[in-house]
């Protein structure tokens, strides 16, 4: 119960009970110390009244003349509270008594006994007091003074007294009203300095609580108040230096908190890149998705890839992903020209804060240039050298920053190196002389083709394709005309076939084939028709060949209505091939 008090009820309550505690033994010894000092002086008074009607009334006992002896007793006892008085001979025989009938009765003698035993051991008066006290009733004192001829030692009778207490009753219940009243008095009192003292130690108590708790709430600006105690100060400049050290440490730590949040969000970007590049290797969408977080990583408006043409020395725009204005024409631009040339040239990364109104900038398009406000330009470098740049234009909120550099470049390192995979990726799956895939791709191709014709329920077409008499070209013109005819025959098949949907390989010295995804035998055969007629018309004088015309042989089987799986479906191709070349060359034939 007391824990739940607070520390003003507690102090409080501990300085009155205290009090009181302190006031009650006091009143105690007080009342004691009065009580034993006036039964002392009650004493005192008794013996005199005692010893001086003894003295007077020794002669008249020891002639007999007991006449005298209450007029003694009535003289001796005047103005003394007694309850009763006597006196008695030697033999306990009452000579007087303030009560008469009592007169001439025997009393006990046993107190007088051993008075007489003990005064004849010692004969000192002293001993008197150990015994003439009598305790036999608690509101008297009795007193017996002993009558007796000091040099004969012989004892003759006693005087008897028993003197009331009243007095000390009345006194001491006076003293007692006294001390209750200031026992009253005095705890009110301290009752209000404990509430004073209370109040005090709980004024800079609540002040403490009231600073620790703005410490706690984020608010540092402890406002000066009044100090009531010297500790208080030294504790309110602790917590002013605790708060102090506090808003520092938050400050340095917001300001590592946001560099590290800038880190992770970079770390983050870049991560997701890499990731992107390692699934998708060798594909555009890797390019798509990194420079889609240079712009949006940076808070851009858009952003541009531009890949060097070595041939015509220019930075050859790739890719744009974002919000950008298109050109009117043709943009390539000088890879020594303009903050992209700069930095294609430097190798260094550069920050135009006034986008097309930098110095280093290079106008080409004006009216959509203008809309350049600021712009970053990084390069693109595999082993040491440049391959191109990456812009990023127009920051949505203020301006591009040493951080937003440090992305750019750990994005831009991505991108080259996506590149160069893909480069070398499309190196390893194409043929060097006609620029067509191979045929370990194209067997790739075609299974990655079923499982999806499978999946999906879907049509697709073979074409296998082959030159006519070309040992005889070889043997007529040499080699190298024999190269340049395959590679004029490559390019008619790409010609005819449709860009990005059909794949085609070359898959032996003069023989190529193609697949037509989601195309029937119909659709098929006509373009094996179109390739046969413009090999027919074009493939001879396009490779300086007068004498007769080269044709083409073709074998078109149909995934689904000729055959259902991979093997199968390139046997019928072949066959159908076969079917052409026997049946007179320059020829397409069906399954
Ligand atoms: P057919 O009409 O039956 O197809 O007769 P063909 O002469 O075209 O067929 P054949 O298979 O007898 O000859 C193909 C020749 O192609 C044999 C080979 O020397 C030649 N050859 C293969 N690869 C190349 C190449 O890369 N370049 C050149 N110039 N010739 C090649
Ligand atoms: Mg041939
Ligand atoms: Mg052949």
């Amino acid at each position: 119960m007391l824990s739940k008090l607070g520390i003003f009820q507690k102090v409080t309550l501990f300085v009155s009970v205290l009090t009181g505690i302190i006031l009650a033994i006091t009143g105690y010894r007080v009342m004691t110390f009065q009580d034993e000092a006036l039964s002392d002086l009650l004493l005192r008074n008794s013996k005199i009244v005692a010893r001086s009607i003894g003295v007077s009334s020794k002669t008249f006992i020891l002639t007999n003349n007991f006449v005298e002896l209450p007029n003694i007793l009535k003289l001796g006892i005047e103005g003394a509270d007694t309850e009763y008085a006597y006196i008695l001979d030697r033999d306990g025989i009452c000579l007087s008594h303030t009560n008469p009938s009592k007169i001439g009765t025997r009393f006990s003698l046993s107190k007088i006994a051993n008075w007489q035993r003990d005064f004849k051991s010692s004969g000192s008066e002293d001993k008197i007091d150990s015994w003439i006290v009598s305790k036999a009733r608690e509101d008297i004192i009795d007193v017996i003074y002993p009558i007796r001829i000091e040099n004969l030692k012989q004892f003759y009778g006693s005087v008897h007294l028993g003197v009331r207490k009243d007095y000390i009753y009345k006194s001491l219940g006076n003293l007692k009203t006294i001390l209750i009243k200031v026992f009253l008095v005095a705890l009110v009192m301290c009752f209000v300095l404990g509430v004073i003292i209370a109040h005090q130690i709980n004024r800079s108590i609540q002040n403490m609580v009231g600073i620790a708790k703005s410490i706690e709430n984020g608010d540092y600006e402890i406002k000066e108040s009044k100090n009531y105690f010297r500790e208080e100060g030294e504790l309110k400049g602790s917590l002013f230096a605790m708060s102090n050290t506090i808003e520092n440490q938050i400050v340095e730590l917001k300001k590592s908190n946001q560099k590290l949040d800038r880190k992770v969000y970079e770390q983050k970007i870049l991560m997701d890149a890499s990731l992107k590049m390692n699934s998708k290797c060798y594909s555009n969408e890797v390019l798509d998705h990194i420079l889609d977080s240079c712009w949006q990583g940076l808070s851009a408006s858009w952003a541009s890839l531009l890949l060097a043409d070595e041939r015509e020395k220019v930075l050859v725009p790739r890719l744009v992903r974002g919000e950008y204005c298109f050109p009117q024409g043709s943009v390539s631009i000088g890879w020594n020209e303009g903050v992209a040339g700069k930095v294609f040239q430097d190798l260094e990364p550069y920050i135009a804060h006034e986008g097309a109104k930098d110095r280093h900038f290079c106008t080409i398009d004006q009216p959509r240039e203008s809309s350049i406000k600021s712009m970053i330009c990084v390069p693109l470098i595999v082993d040491g050298k440049a391959i191109g740049v990456i812009n990023v234009i127009n920051k949505l909120e203020g301006s591009f920053t040493s951080e937003d550099q440090r992305l750019l470049l750990g994005l831009a390192s991505l991108l080259a190196r996506s590149i160069e995979n893909m480069k070398l990726y499309n190196l390893a799956i194409t043929d060097g002389l006609s620029g067509l895939y191979i045929k370990r791709y194209f067997l790739d191709r075609m299974n990655e083709t079923i499982v999806q014709a499978k999946r999906y329920n879907l049509t697709f077409s073979l074409i296998y394709a082959d030159i006519d008499f070309f040992k005889r070209v070889n043997d007529t013109y040499g080699h190298v005309v024999g190269d340049q005819v395959i590679k004029n025959a490559s390019n008619i098949l790409l010609a005819e076939a449709r860009d990005n949907i059909d794949f085609v390989a070359r898959i032996g010295g003069e023989e190529f084939a193609i697949i037509l995804p989601e195309t029937g035998k119909k659709g098929a055969v006509s373009l094996a028709n179109r390739i046969r007629i413009s090999a027919e018309e074009t493939l001879a004088k396009q490779s300086g060949i007068s004498e007769w015309p080269i044709t083409m042989s073709f074998g078109v089987a149909c995934f689904n209505d000729d055959a259902t799986d991979m093997d199968e479906l390139i046997q019928l191709a072949d066959k159908a091939l076969y079917v052409s070349k026997e049946s007179g060359r320059n020829k397409v034939s069906t399954t």
